[in-house]
């Protein structure tokens, strides 16, 4: 037996028991005679001491050799400790050691392995088994098991089911690159990794399973941003014989389910926005609403005096934030540079003091007198004491920028406060977007997402304005979870791959399986996914879903630990019949 208690267990109702412990020295402290070790384990530290009074010669000179992180098994009595320690649960006692076993040594580490280290984030990476020896990256994994356990108990007491889909497929477009593995068997052919269960979990509905989730990894090549991973894990889900209302209710009951459970916040209903809406008043479609700050729209206060910039834009929108007339000239010239970074890519920013008497002084007091910057701050809800800011241009552009500057704003301000829940439910999306790029219409969400019912016959004279049976669950800025209801009949399904500039030959040689499929009784259905890293983070109040992987890749898609991705050897890839021309 290693150990009849964890380092975490032993109390003072445990005093004079003997007992045996193993774990990882996290430090120790040799006063000559006497010498304490603080050892741990997953559940905790527990104190040890070796006293020259109570403990044999050979076993304190052993305590002495020990060095951090060496992996120990001691006996000892549970003795009460003389200065108690109430910042942890075992501080109340210490254990008095009589038998000392090295189980193994450790070389000393490369950073410290306690709750705040002087490792950085390479380092860490590099060494990441011992990082998650240190209490936050292991409280992180311990949290998101435990809202996994609790996604996995809800949905399956609501009779869904846990199903595996297989990885080895072909392409899943979800508007990434997919992954690739080469097939050894069958020469020149290459599976692909799931970009998410999309497809197999509408077969699943084919097949009568009713209601599926899974808790899956799918693999997306993207360039990656600071928090996206190219392997992360969805809450998938599908259910038979739903409208939008039962999806949106069935998973509005596992947020709130996690929210009680997780976090302890009772929310109520969900409010729900079109996204239209999102877009005008937060020109976003995930708008954190726990902060109002809301555009205004002034193309009709602000374009009708010679300001040129104003009106040559397509749009002029401003914001006004809250107590910003105390911002200093200096400040609001440091907003204004923020705004003109290339990352925003604002061409400038007009700003409006409303003073505590209600008068106003404005960037542009040239063009716009009293009564105009009076109805901005109409259209804007500002109030005395408030800045406004605006900015003008291309419609989807501007939104974009200002809604930049509002998360920024509120980040500056406090606004966003990680222990505020404010779940929303942004529904009716475009059916189809335009790539600037190349001109061509793709799937908003993905192919497989019926149109509104009426709205197809529109798919060829307004693309862009078909609305499509979909939706978003936001929570505080962030969307964490995306599905639709899909489309269930083969015809449907070609007029749809049809429009996305598929031929009737490559709609049939990838998605021939699934229209097939629709051939043989399948049932309307619809789903939703929910990203679980971002979630667990949320939930935890956190922004870096990094943390809450046990092995995560680095910004430029490595894992700096094993070293991956790596050249395979000649003999490997002759085998694949891989030749690199390199
Ligand atoms: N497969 C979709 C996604 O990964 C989710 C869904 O439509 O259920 O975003």
């Amino acid at each position: 037996m290693y150990r009849s208690h964890s380092c975490g267990e032993l109390r003072e109702s445990d005093i004079n028991k003997t007992v045996t412990l193993a774990g990882w020295v996290q430090k120790s402290r040799d006063k000559g005679f006497m010498v304490w070790v603080d050892l741990r384990d997953r559940y905790g530290v527990t104190q040890l001491i070796f006293d020259e009074e109570r403990t044999s010669t050979e076993i304190i000179e052993k305590a002495k050799s020990l060095g951090r992180e060496f992996v120990i098994q001691v006996t000892g009595e549970v003795i009460e400790r003389v200065s108690k320690n109430d910042k942890i649960p075992t501080g109340g006692i210490e254990v008095l050691v009589s038998e000392l076993t090295i189980l193994n040594e450790s070389k000393l580490p490369p950073f410290t392995i306690e709750n705040d280290t002087d490792g950085g984030e390479d380092i860490r990476m590099k060494y990441r088994y011992l990082d998650i020896r240190r209490n936050p990256v292991k409280d992180s994994l311990v949290f998101r098991h435990k809202v996994t356990m609790e996604v996995r108990k809800y949905l399956s007491e609501k009779s869904f089911i846990e199903i595996e889909t297989p990885y080895l497929i072909k392409s899943t477009p979800e508007g990434a690159r997919d992954f690739v593995v080469p097939s050894r068997m069958n020469e020149g052919q290459f599976y692909a990794l799931p970009q998410s269960p999309q497809t197999f979990k509408q077969l699943l509905m084919v097949g009568g399973m009713d209601k599926y989730f899974q808790i899956v990894k799918c693999f997306r090549d993207e360039d990656l941003r600071a928090d996206r991973q190219p392997e992360f894990t969805q809450i998938d889900c599908e259910m038979t014989f739903v409208e939008q209302e039962d999806i949106l209710n069935t998973f509005e009951g596992l947020t709130r389910h996690l929210l009680k459970e997780i976090n302890g916040v009772e929310v109520d209903k969900f409010p729900r926005m079109l996204y239209d809406d999102a877009m005008r008043l937060y020109g976003n479609d995930k708008p954190d609403i726990r902060f109002g700050m809301q555009f205004g729209e002034m193309n009709e206060v602000a374009k009708h005096k010679d300001f040129n910039v104003f009106n040559q834009a397509e749009l002029v929108v401003g914001i006004a934030v809250p107590g910003g007339n105390a911002y200093t000239r200096k400040q609001i010239d440091n907003l204004i540079k923020w705004v003109k970074r290339p990352q925003i890519g604002a061409l400038g920013m007009v700003y409006c003091r409303v003073n505590e008497d209600g008068s106003f002084k404005s960037s542009v007091d040239k063009f716009y007198d009293q009564d105009d910057l009076t109805k901005w701050a109409e259209v804007t809800g500002a109030k005395p004491g408030d800045l406004i800011c605006v900015l003008s241009g291309e419609t989807n552009k501007v939104r974009a920028q200002l809604s930049a500057l509002r998360m920024h704003l509120a980040e500056e301000l406090g606004l966003r406060k990680p222990d505020e829940f404010a779940p929303l439910w942004v529904v009716d999306f475009p059916l189809l977007e335009l790539d600037e790029e190349t001109g061509h219409y793709h799937a908003m969400h993905h192919p497989f997402t019926s149109p509104k019912p009426g709205q197809l016959e529109l798919l060829d004279s307004k693309p862009g304005e078909v609305k499509a049976n979909a939706y978003d669950l936001v929570l505080n800025g962030n969307e964490i979870g995306g599905g639709s209801i899909r489309i269930h009949d083969k015809e449907t399904q070609q007029i749809m791959l049809k429009h996305l500039g598929f031929s009737d030959e490559e709609a049939k040689a990838q998605f021939g399986f699934l229209m097939d499929a629709f051939e043989y009784g399948a049932p309307p259905h619809g789903g939703i996914a929910f990203g679980l890293d971002r979630l667990v983070a949320i939930l935890a109040g956190q922004e870096t879903i990094r943390d809450f992987i046990a092995f995560p890749k680095n910004n430029s898609g490595r894992d700096v630990m094993i070293d991956a991705p790596a050249p395979l050897d000649e003999e490997q890839l002759k085998e694949l019949n891989i030749k690199l021309d390199m």
